[in-house]
This record gives C-alpha cells, sequence and structure tokens, in this order.
C-alpha cells in the first residue's frame, strides 16, 4: 500500500469545520484502492497571526517541505483594513513550495444544473504577469503616471501549458472511469490571452502554449484559443462547450472567480495550487464569518478538493470515487447544506457522502 502523508491547515473560522470532513473522507476510502493516509496538523491564519505574530509559521513551511506529499487548506480571515506585519499565508505558501498553477475545476451535476452540464477547469498561471508587483508612480506636468511591469516568461508559460494539456488527459480518465453526467468525448484545451493587443508578452504566452501543447503527448487533445474577452462572453454563455481553459496569471483570476458564479453556491466549488510533485487543495470559499461555528458550512468544495489534490498525486482512482460520490449527493438531493437549500448540517452531508463511497 502506498501511504501519503497530509498537512492539514484548517487556518480560521469554517476553515476548521470543512478540513476534519476532508479528512474523513481520505480515510473513508475503500481499502481496495491500496491507499493509506498518515496526517499532521499545521497552523496558518489570522488567529495564527494574532498568537504569534505570524500568519505562516516556519514550522508549517518546512513540515510541508519535509515530510508532506499534499495539504489541504481551509480558509483565513483577512482584516479589511491593512494590518502591519499580515500578509496572506496562501500567497506566501504558493511561493516558498514554488506552487505555479491554481486549478479551478467548475462543475454542475444534473441535479444542480438548470441548463446543460458545464464541467470545465481553470489553469491560472501562478507566479507571474502583473502580479510580481513591480509597480512605480512617477509626477509628471500633467499629474501622478502609475506604471506595472507584466511580466510572461517561456518557461512560466511552457510549464502551465504543460500541466493544462496534463489535466485534459487526466479528465478524459476520469470521466471514463466515472461515466456520470458528461457528453464530452475529447479532451480540448482552449489557450487564453490578448496577444491582438498584447503582442509580445500575450504573444509569447499563446506562442509557448502553442508549442507546448503541441507535443506527442497531447496529440488527442483538441487546442484552440480565444481573446479573453470574448472568452468572457463566450464562458457566460456556452459554458457547457469548455473543457480545459488555460490562462496567463491576471485572466485567469479573474476568468476563476467568473466561472465559481455558474454553480449554485460558493460552497461546492474548489481549487488546488500545484507545484512539481505537490498539490494542496484548497475550497474557493472564505472563513464565512456568517456562519461560523453553527455547523453548517457545506463541505463538498472541500472534498472535491481533496479528490483534486488526489489527482496530482497520480491517484485517479481514488478521486474519482470522491467526485461521483459527491455528484450523486448533489443529485439525489436528500442532504443539502442551507447554502443550497436544503436542511443538513455539515456532519449529514459528509456522512451521506461517505455512505457512498
Ligand atoms: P466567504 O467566502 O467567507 O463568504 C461569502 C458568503 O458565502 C457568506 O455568506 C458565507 O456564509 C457563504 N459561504 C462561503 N463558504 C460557504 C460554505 N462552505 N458553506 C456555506 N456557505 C458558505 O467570503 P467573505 O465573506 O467575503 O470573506 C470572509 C473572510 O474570508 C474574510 O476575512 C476574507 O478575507 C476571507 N477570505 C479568505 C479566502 C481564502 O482563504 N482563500 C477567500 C475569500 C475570502
Ligand atoms: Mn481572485
Amino acid at each position: 500500500a502506498r501511504t501519503l502523508r497530509i498537512g492539514l491547515i484548517p487556518g480560521d473560522g469554517i476553515g476548521r469545520e470543512v478540513i476534519p470532513a476532508g479528512r474523513r473522507v481520505l480515510e473513508s476510502l475503500p481499502s481496495s484502492l491500496n491507499l493509506k493516509f498518515s496526517f499532521v496538523d499545521l497552523e496558518a491564519g489570522y488567529d495564527t497571526f494574532q498568537r504569534t505574530g505570524t500568519a505562516l509559521p516556519d514550522k508549517t513551511v518546512d513540515t510541508l517541505k519535509k515530510e508532506c506529499d499534499g495539504a489541504l487548506f481551509g480558509a483565513v480571515s483577512s482584516p479589511s483594513t491593512k494590518v502591519a506585519g499580515y500578509s496572506s499565508p496562501i500567497v506566501a505558501l504558493r511561493k516558498k513550495l514554488d506552487l505555479y498553477a491554481n486549478v479551478r475545476p467548475v462543475k454542475t451535476t444534473a441535479g444542480s444544473s438548470n441548463g446543460k452540464p458545464i464541467d470545465l477547469v481553470i489553469v491560472r498561471e501562478n507566479t507571474e504577469d502583473l502580479y510580481v508587483k513591480e509597480e512605480t508612480t512617477r509626477e509628471t506636468p500633467e499629474g501622478k503616471v502609475a506604471e506595472a511591469i507584466k511580466r510572461i516568461s517561456e518557461r512560466a508559460s511552457m510549464r502551465i501549458s504543460t500541466i493544462a494539456g496534463e489535466i485534459a488527459l487526466r479528465r478524459q480518465k476520469i470521466r471514463a472511469a466515472a461515466p456520470a453526467t458528461s457528453t464530452r468525448t475529447e479532451p480540448m484545451v482552449t489557450i487564453t490571452h490578448k496577444s491582438n493587443v498584447l503582442s509580445q508578452t500575450d504573444g509569447l504566452f499563446r506562442e509557448t502554449a502553442r508549442r507546448a501543447l503541441a507535443a506527442e503527448k497531447f496529440s488527442s487533445v483538441l487546442v484552440e484559443e480565444q481573446i479573453v474577452d470574448s472568452m468572457v462572453y463566450k464562458l457566460f454563455r456556452q459554458p457547457e462547450y469548455y473543457d480545459v481553459i488555460v490562462a496567463p496569471n491576471l485572466y485567469g483570476d479573474i476568468l476563476s472567480d467568473g466561472a465559481a458564479a455558474l454553480v449554485g453556491s460558493l460552497g461546492l466549488v474548489p481549487s488546488a495550487n500545484v507545484g512539481d510533485g505537490f498539490a494542496i487543495g484548497e475550497p474557493c470559499h472564505g472563513s464565512a464569518p456568517d456562519i461560523e461555528g453553527k455547523g453548517i458550512a457545506n463541505p463538498i468544495a472541500t472534498l472535491r478538493s481533496v479528490a483534486l489534490m488526489l489527482e496530482f498525486l497520480g491517484e485517479e482512482n481514488a478521486a474519482a470515487k470522491i467526485y461521483t460520490a459527491v455528484d450523486a449527493n448533489l443529485d439525489e438531493a436528500k442532504f443539502l447544506s442551507p447554502d443550497m437549500g436544503g436542511k443538513a448540517t455539515t456532519q449529514q452531508v459528509l456522512d451521506d457522502v461517505l455512505k457512498r463511497l
């Protein structure tokens, strides 16, 4: 049996209610998968900052680097006004572990969709573009002028496009293992850019992505491209058309949040932060102070994040089992949390998913 060591970073608020559910689903996977897990509890977040003066203790980073195969991150609260010394631990973790891809699947199931089923994933480059934060402001006779560097490198564009192609191939395999709702037969990657205006930066992204996806191993992947503004239009008009969308950092950020709005609740949307040989699963929602402590947080975003992490650790079969169980819970709609219009508690939703495993 393979044993995976998983770091658990619940963070703040409902992170502490949904991460234990993620742990339970890993512990409950069928033994036929030959997978074992060990866990290590790790700290990060605003509470940690208030107690220790840092939002991301060195011990958390060191343990992840030295001991862990993957991790689950809940959510952190960010103060609404700037607090000296505080900065987001997940942003720092992405840097320290070189988690260069942010992966956000958006999926409806037959039961939770009011139209055609959506099943797409946005693969966002996570290390460069305008987010290198090299900004300057200067005074001119006409007033202030602020400028920012938009950095696009061949290396980062190559690795994000390669991982997008790999995700497309893997999704095809998972679809085959769990023929639940999808009607798609062919894996597809849509390259998003604005190279008609930004011919050098986005031009380099586009050209490199084209080259990455022309590799022999992606010969079964349909590759197309779309200018980002028309991408937004089509994403909202015809979301069922898409499979994998790959984008530079800023466009990917915007498309990810937009796409999340296509499904019923934030409580359903997972994500993963991925580097070479490491993945952190993370629900897209925040710490939800309005429902904290009530035991009604929807655990599904976390359960899907667990599956997503497993995909990147090479455990596609285990991931497919979790996806199938979650989809069945949503389709049957007997145990839905209040954000989905139901009455079930976090524990009841979890129990229903575990029963289906
Ligand atoms: P939020 O995602 O925490 O909550 C938005 C709304 O969605 C709330 O009404 C909440 O109750 C609901 N919701 C979110 N997750 C849910 C779930 N699993 N089940 C049921 N309902 C759910 O966003 P916010 O209210 O804007 O931010 C709250 C705090 O979280 C802030 O401090 C913010 O900085 C932080 N935040 C953190 C992250 C992160 O850690 N990645 C992301 C967004 C916001
Ligand atoms: Mn964002």
